[in-house]
């Protein structure tokens, strides 16, 4: 049949619309360095559309990339809405990138203009001079008194907002438009910038986070972001809660354990979101606290650890909610949800279940495959291979750069680079990085399934294992481990505390004990830098038990 007819486009100035016509009198609360705000969402979608304005007024062309340096807060929301629904793109940097990594990425977008807390500006404004495509910078007001540097280029955004007229919102393209650019984290290599299009954002919101089998955030929820929103497009929780009608609280710069956990309580949150390292940073700050509010805690960006799960259990009555992600998924490639077929398993298992990484939701297509190879592994939790996924909101290219097959299969399907196994009920249980896998005697030893061992031992904080050469197996397993503060073990409890948990050649030849373990930019173990610290470690002269 010739014709198509729903071809109304997927794009986000009506659901911005919506928003705000049908929920004027609810709040979005954010933090500022000293103090709490709150605007109702009429002023809010009232600024949001002055700073469409101001776009106008430093005449940002179609299509530009405006950048934002900026930690969670009502403007940087409502960035997330005015760039893209005034037909330019929004490029979220992200805060914690080396320098170099930074001046890369926004010279490789060119952004044209960019946003900057006033808190981050020191540390923006040395780098200014590297970013040759950057006309204006706009200072965000976040409470911090830093000094504007005298230069006609930099702006308050406030002042530009006073003289700004609220501007209606509207795409002139279709609904594959680019609405932002965000880069991945880069462990190897140069950053590498995944675009979104309105239409991808539209699908990832009403299926990865608002459908109830998956995330469901709804109309009553007040949600809570840890996750920065320069990181991996705000997990889509700069989205959803438009989408959904739900109330944002936005801690800004901070984001101390204690801060966040006040802000949990004082507000009522009903969800809220990080990596594993911050819910473990959390633990201790739960204690007498009220969240009775509180119905899910999303974690995902590393493996959640069983034991913060149910360490979450025992404190607030509700495990983590596990999800798998990366930036080229937009994020969310897989959700833990409830499912009945795992009815009726016992607290033990069911906290295994929990560990998974969960089910890609409609609209992503997943499988796994033999390394080095297309061919389809079965779903029986036994195989395992790489994972590979697919999907309208799966990237297929990497902005600026020729498509290879490194990265993307002949046959479209996103490389993962993460390696696991799928059960019957298409429940992702992930072992490693491809790269982080420790190969010992021409076999995988699983480098996440030992530090998910070793975390649950009492004593110990936090475990990161990798490989270091050997002569006679090529790797071996090195655990290097923080303890809690105030407790002891010694190497010999810890492998004996291993040695029922997993088979005998798995476990570690060596333990050292380090303060803390190396964070990526975005608070996840660097295994990058653990290995070059431990580059030239020896190993005691032990023959693995195999
Ligand atoms: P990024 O693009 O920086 O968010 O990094 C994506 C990578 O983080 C994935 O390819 C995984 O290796 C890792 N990752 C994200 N979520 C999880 C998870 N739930 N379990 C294990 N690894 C994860």
């Amino acid at each position: 049949m010739q014709g198509l007819m729903q071809d109304y486009p997927l794009t986000l100035p009506p659901v911005f619309d919506r928003f705000e016509r049908l929920y004027p009198d609810k709040h979005v609360v954010w933090s500022t360095v000293s103090e709490r705000r709150r605007s109702t969402v009429a002023e809010w979608t009232d600024r949001a559309r002055r700073i469409g304005g101001v776009l106008d007024l430093l005449a940002v062309p179609a299509e530009a990339r405006v950048g934002t340096f900026a930690w969670n807060t009502a403007d940087h929301l409502a960035l997330y809405w005015a760039v893209p629904c005034t037909g330019r793109v929004l490029h979220t940097l992200n805060i914690r990138l080396f320098p170099e990594q930074l001046t890369y990425i926004v010279n490789h977008a060119e952004d044209d203009v960019v946003f900057v807390d006033r808190s981050l500006l020191g540390a923006f404004w040395q780098l200014f001079g590297d970013m040759s495509t950057v006309r204006h910078v706009v200072v965000m007001d976040d409470g911090a008194p830093t000094e504007l540097p005298d230069d006609p280029r930099v702006h308050l955004l406030d002042d530009l907002v006073a003289e700004a007229p609220p501007v209606r919102f509207g795409v002139a393209g279709d609904e594959n438009t680019a609405a932002s650019i965000c880069y991945t984290s880069g462990t190897t290599g140069n950053p590498k910038g995944v675009v979104y299009s309105h239409r991808s954002i539209y699908l990832h919101s009403l299926s990865a986070l608002s459908a109830a089998g998956g995330i469901g955030m709804a109309e009553r929820d007040r949600v809570l972001p840890v996750v920065p929103m320069f990181h991996a497009n705000a997990w889509g929780w700069g989205h959803a809660p438009l989408f959904a009608g739900a109330e944002l609280v936005l801690p800004g710069p901070q984001m101390q354990p204690e801060r966040i956990a006040a802000m949990l309580e004082e507000e009522r949150v009903t969800m809220t979101a990080g990596v594993p390292t911050i819910w473990t940073g959390m633990l201790p700050e739960l204690d007498g606290r009220d969240l009775t509010a509180l119905r899910m805690v999303l974690c995902g960006g590393s493996a959640v650890p069983r034991a913060l799960s149910e360490g979450y259990r025992a404190k607030i009555g509700m495990p983590i909610l596990h999800a798998w992600g990366m930036t080229e998924t937009s994020p969310i490639g897989s959700i833990n949800a409830s499912v009945s077929a795992y009815d009726g398993l016992g607290e033990d298992e069911a906290a295994d279940v929990r560990a998974r990484q969960g089910i890609p939701p409609v609209g992503v297509d997943a499988r796994i495959v033999e390394p080095g190879t297309l061919t389809e592994l079965p779903w029986d939790d036994k195989a395992t291979g790489e994972l590979q996924v697919r999907g309208p909101w799966i990237a297929a290219a990497y902005f600026g750069v020729e498509p290879s097959t490194e990265s993307f299969t002949e046959d479209g399907w996103l490389r993962t680079g993460d390696v696991g196994a799928i059960d019957r009920f298409g429940n992702i249980r992930l072992s490693d990085r491809t790269k982080d896998l420790v190969k010992s005697g021409g076999e995988w030893i699983s480098s996440v399934e030992l530090e998910n061992h070793l975390m649950s031992h009492p004593a110990v904080a936090e475990a990161a294992v990798i490989g270091v050469p050997h002569p006679r197996w090529q790797e071996r397993p090195l655990a290097a481990v923080v303890l809690k503060p105030d407790a002891t073990a010694t190497k010999e409890e810890l492998v004996s505390y291993l040695e029922p948990r997993v088979a005998k050649w798995w476990l570690p030849d060596d333990v050292v004990f380090i303060d803390e373990v190396p964070k990526t930019s975005v608070g996840k173990f660097s295994k990058k830098d653990l290995r070059a610290r431990f580059a030239d470690h020896q190993l005691p002269d032990v023959t693995p038990g195999r």
